[in-house]
């Protein structure tokens, strides 16, 4: 039979382009979860629509670039700098990436930007537009339409526009704030009416789903029933679809003898190679300290992810816990993002502040308690550094999932180790039972967990991370994309009936 087709409409591509010529293209596929979600799930075929993150004015590069996509199967969406600056930086970022997370709308250093709401508004639906276009230009009869994240909740309303039957999926990325926050947004009502037009509309959990159907009741005044929300007869589904990870890709990693290598090489710290500069790094600070445990953090350097708040909880600890001063040490990857915005320059150096007071206050001659990395690490480097940790920090103030606590647990088969949670990350939901989960704002609490990681019992240790592990390994990006899409398929069905 005829696999049916799947058009996954995301802001970005999953390739990063770098142009070589006039006419010549690289491409690489970074493999992220979606990417490896979509190419597990069976019976679909599946194409990109999205924006490839470089700005091609020419269009001698604009059909040299679609040619190379094409190979990869790719659609290339092209925004000019204007357009990336009002809807991507401006409308997304600035305004909707922070109040999704409760961090309200733009004072200080955003208000200025403030003032062009409307105009960054216009630009986001103009960007969703030409989102709609290209997958109009692409559309076949029976296609199944999915659409990702805050960047385009004005697609299903304007791909409903071109063609009323097409089947059409919105997931959110992030959380969905209680209809409190949500009210705030100037432009709150035609974002919820244009998400109303898709037939299905996700979150990753029930909390989530539940805010957003409460902002349809409350400011739209539509009705909400366990289903979704229904507008004159029409109802548009509304529900949980917790992602997961490619766990098996993880578990596939530790086994390669390159990823043994590292792990050894951490474990005993010893540094033999020089061919693995970052890690050649972490090998040498792992050494110099005579800790006998690792904590980790991994996190994008953004607000949302609590990482003072994390620091200050470890440097609570050490003050409360002499005796773990110089057996614990805290690694902190912090991967830089959105360098270019003062907020975020302004915490990176408020963390770099901390960890150098913390890092002086507690420090020896030989030892100093917390690593902070401005990096990023490649898949094999994380994979062995999840793999070698005791105990893993996630701290997110709000986070929509939080994959790096699934990957984290995944990594974990032989070393069984602990993971303090935030409950404001969606993983909260799913992992509770085995991690211990913290109110980020609570340094005291987060301190005493600390504690109680480090002094966990093997028996209770093993006991949480079987619960996590049989989590992390039965609910994988490919479930989640396999229920997801027929879950859509369904949907379609059942509104045809009623009709
Ligand atoms: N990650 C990475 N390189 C790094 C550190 C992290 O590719 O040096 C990946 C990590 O494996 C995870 C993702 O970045 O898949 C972070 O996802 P998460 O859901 O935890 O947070 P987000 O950054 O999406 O807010």
């Amino acid at each position: 039979p005829m696999k049916q087709r799947l058009l996954v409409v995301a802001n970005r591509l999953p390739v990063s382009a770098v142009r070589r010529g006039e006419d010549s293209w690289s491409l690489e596929i970074s493999a992220g979860g979606l990417v490896s979600a979509l190419l597990g799930v069976k019976d679909v075929d599946a194409k990109w629509i999205g924006w490839a993150g470089v700005s091609v004015p020419d269009e001698v590069g604009q059909r040299a670039l679609t040619k190379a996509l094409a190979e990869k199967r790719c659609i290339p969406v092209f925004l000019d700098e204007e357009i990336v600056h009002q809807y991507y930086n401006g409308y997304c970022n600035n305004i909707l990436w922070p109040l999704f997370h409760y961090l309200g709308l733009p004072q200080e250093d955003r208000l200025a930007t403030t003032r062009s709401f409307q105009s960054q508004f216009d630009a986001y639906k103009r960007a969703n537009q030409m989102f709609a276009d290209v997958v109009n230009q692409h559309y076949q009869e029976g296609d199944v339409v999915w659409c990702h994240d805050y960047h385009l909740m004005f697609l299903p309303k304007c791909l409903k526009e071109y063609n009323s039957k097409m089947k059409v999926g919105w997931f959110l990325h992030t959380p969905f704030p209680s209809s409190e926050i949500h009210r705030t947004l100037p432009s709150r009502s035609e974002l919820l009416r244009s998400v109303l037009a898709a037939d299905l509309v996700g979150f990753h959990t029930y909390d989530y789903a539940r805010h957003f159907v409460s902002a349809c009741t409350r400011i739209l005044g539509l009705e909400g029933t366990p289903e979704g929300v229904e507008d004159q007869g029409r109802l548009t589904r509304v529900a949980a679809f917790p992602i997961g990870i490619d766990s098996d890709r993880f578990k596939r990693a530790l086994e390669l003898p390159a990823v043994k290598e590292h792990i050894n090489e951490l474990t005993h710290r010893f540094a033999g190679r020089k061919d693995c500069e970052y890690l050649m790094m972490i090998i040498v600070i792992l050494s110099e300290t005579l800790s006998s445990k690792v904590m980790l953090g991994v996190d994008r350097l953004d607000m949302i992810k609590g990482i003072p708040q994390k620091i200050l909880a470890f440097e609570k600890f050490l003050e409360e816990n002499p005796s773990w001063r110089d057996k614990v040490v805290l690694l902190q990857i912090a991967v830089p993002t959105r360098t270019d915005v003062p907020e975020y320059q302004k915490l990176t150096s408020q963390v770099h502040e901390i960890v150098g007071r913390i890092n002086g206050r507690f420090g020896t001659l030989t030892a100093v308690p917390i690593h902070h990395l401005d990096r990023s690490l490649d898949f094999h480097a994380l994979c062995a550094l999840y793999a070698v940790t005791d105990v893993a920090l996630v701290t997110s103030l709000r986070d929509g999932m939080n994959l790096v606590s699934y990957e984290f647990v995944a990594c974990q088969g032989s070393k069984k180790g602990v993971l303090i949670l935030s409950e404001f990350a969606g993983a909260a939901q799913s992992l509770g039972a085995g991690a211990l989960l913290v109110n980020p704002w609570n340094i005291t609490e987060v301190a005493a967990s600390i504690g109680y990681a480090l002094n966990m019992s093997p028996d209770e240790r093993e006991k949480r991370h079987r619960h996590n592990y049989a989590h992390v390994t039965t609910h994988t990006a490919q479930d989640w994309a396999e229920t997801f899409v027929s879950e859509l398929n369904d949907t379609v069905v059942e509104a045809q009936l009623r009709t």
